[in-house]
């Protein structure tokens, strides 16, 4: 790929990543002015679950801003769009799409295959404990 078109990639991650910042900042300064402010147990029953739900959220948008992150630390060292598995170099078209890939499309489908597969065996083997 182009070093133009990676430092554009860059710009996008490097954005993106603030956004998350900014909007993880939002959600930690509102759950602190929402503990205790309400007398009602019903409006802290929501209050709770609410949380839960966000902090789930965060969880997943601290995940994605790693994953940025990393992302931006491989353009860094040129490891950008080179396969992590097979060190080939990874289609453009799939880096337009998922920036973040470190896998190519061949290492990727093998991955979700020995997923699938490994999934399979701990099934059976739950499923032979539950009868014993
Ligand atoms: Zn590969």
């Amino acid at each position: 790929m182009k070093q133009e078109k990676i430092q554009v990639i860059r710009q996008a991650l490097v954005k993106k990543m603030e956004e998350l910042w900014s909007s993880a900042d939002r959600t930690i300064s509102k759950m602190k002015t929402a503990d205790g402010n309400y007398a009602d147990p019903f409006d802290q029953a929501a209050i709770e679950s609410n949380k839960y739900v966000e902090l789930a959220c965060r969880d997943r948008e601290r995940e994605l801003i790693l994953d940025i992150k990393e992302t931006i630390m491989r353009i860094d060292r040129g490891l950008f769009g080179i396969c992590d598995h097979c060190g080939r170099v990874i289609h453009e078209k799939r880096l337009l799409i998922e920036p973040m890939s470190r896998l190519c499309m061949a290492c990727q489908e093998q991955r979700e295959i020995d997923k699938k597969q490994k999934k399979r065996r701990l099934a059976v083997r739950e499923m032979s404990y539950n009868y014993v």
